[in-house]
C-alpha cells in the first residue's frame, strides 16, 4: 500500500482537500444552525471625531455567540459564510437588529454604519430591500451608512452606480472600507456617490514607528486625495496616542480603534441621553 511506502504527493494533497472540505461543511452546517437559533448579534464600535474625541457614530460588527467557543469575530467564518451564500441571511438579521436598536443607539447627528459584503451588495434589489426594512423599523435612512470595500465597486455589470444613487437619494451614505488595500482604480471615487473613506488599519499601523516617513507619505497622499474630492476621512484601527495624534496632524477627521473603544454589545454601550 502507498501508505506503507510513505504517501505520495497527490494522496497527501487529496487528504488535505478532504479535511478542508469536511471542515467547511461542518462550519456551513454550524452557521446554518446558528442562523436558525439566532446566535448572531451586532457589536458596536464608536467612530470619533479626532478634533474633540466626540462619538459621531457607530460601526455595527457581526459577532457569533458560539455555544462552545464563545464570541467569534467574522474572520473565522466570513469566508465560508460568503462562499455558501449564507452571509446574505446573516447580514439581514444583523441589519434588522441594528435598525431596531437605532433609537437607543443614536443621539444628535450620530449615524450607524453596516458592512455589506461584495457578494451581498450585488444581489438584486439590495437598495429597495434595505430601505423597505429601514422603513419597517422606522429607522431614519439619513442616520444609516453602508460600508463597502473597493472590490464591491469594480463589477459594473451589477449597476453599482444606480444602487448607490438610489440609496443616497434616500439619505444613506456610503463609506469605502479598508481604503488603499484594494484595486486603487481611483476613478470610481468620482463616479459614485461616496461620502467617506476609511483608511485601512495597515496604513495606520505604519504611523507608529518614530520617523516613519514612508508611512506618513501614504496616509498624507490618501488624505490629500480625499480632501480634493470632498470626502470625509476615517482612520481605522487606531491603537495608540501616537497614531491618533499623527492622523489628526495630517488632517484626518475621524477615527476608530481600540484606543477609543472596542466593539461592544448594545447593552454595554454607555446609555445615551433620553434613551
Ligand atoms: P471592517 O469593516 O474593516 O471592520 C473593522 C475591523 O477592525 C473589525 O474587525 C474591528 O473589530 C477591528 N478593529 C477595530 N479597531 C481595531 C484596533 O484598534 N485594532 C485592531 N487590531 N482591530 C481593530 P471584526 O469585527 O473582526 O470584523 C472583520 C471584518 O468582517 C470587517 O472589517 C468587515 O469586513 C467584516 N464584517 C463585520 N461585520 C460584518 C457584517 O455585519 N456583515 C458583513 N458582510 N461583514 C462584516
Ligand atoms: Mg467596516
Ligand atoms: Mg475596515
Ligand atoms: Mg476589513
Amino acid at each position: 500500500r502507498a501508505k506503507a511506502k510513505g504517501r505520495n504527493r497527490s494522496e497527501v494533497f487529496d487528504e488535505a482537500l478532504h479535511d478542508e472540505a469536511l471542515r467547511t461543511l461542518d462550519l456551513e452546517n454550524d452557521l446554518r444552525r446558528a442562523l436558525a437559533e439566532g446566535h448572531f448579534e451586532p457589536y458596536y464600535q464608536p467612530i470619533v471625531s479626532l478634533d474633540d474625541g466626540r462619538c459621531v457614530g457607530y460601526e455595527a460588527l457581526l459577532r457569533w455567540n458560539h455555544e462552545i467557543l464563545g464570541v467569534l469575530a467574522p474572520d473565522s467564518f466570513l469566508p465560508v459564510a460568503e462562499e455558501s451564500g449564507l452571509i446574505e441571511q446573516i447580514d439581514w438579521l444583523i441589519y434588522e437588529s441594528v435598525f431596531g436598536s437605532m433609537p437607543r443607539l443614536l443621539e444628535g447627528q450620530q449615524y450607524v454604519s453596516i458592512n455589506v459584503s461584495a457578494r451581498h451588495f450585488h444581489t438584486p434589489d439590495l437598495a429597495r430591500r434595505l430601505l423597505a426594512l429601514a422603513a419597517r423599523y422606522d429607522a431614519d435612512p439619513r442616520r444609516l451608512r453602508i460600508e463597502l470595500t473597493e472590490g464591491a465597486l469594480l463589477d459594473d455589470t451589477h449597476n453599482v452606480s444606480a444602487v448607490l444613487h438610489e440609496l443616497r437619494g434616500a439619505g444613506v451614505r456610503t463609506q469605502l472600507d479598508d481604503f488603499g488595500t484594494g484595486y486603487s482604480a481611483l476613478s470610481y471615487l468620482q463616479r459614485f456617490p461616496i461620502a467617506a473613506i476609511k483608511i485601512d488599519r495597515s496604513f495606520v499601523a505604519d504611523l507608529q514607528a518614530e520617523g516613519a516617513q514612508e508611512g506618513h507619505a501614504v496616509v498624507r497622499a490618501i488624505l490629500a486625495l480625499a480632501q480634493s474630492l470632498g470626502l470625509e476621512t476615517i482612520g481605522e484601527g487606531i491603537e495608540t496616542t501616537v497614531q491618533c495624534s499623527t492622523l489628526a496632524q495630517l488632517g484626518c477627521q475621524r477615527g476608530q480603534g481600540f484606543l477609543f473603544a472596542r466593539p461592544q454589545p448594545l447593552e454595554a454601550l454607555r446609555p445615551v441621553a433620553g434613551g
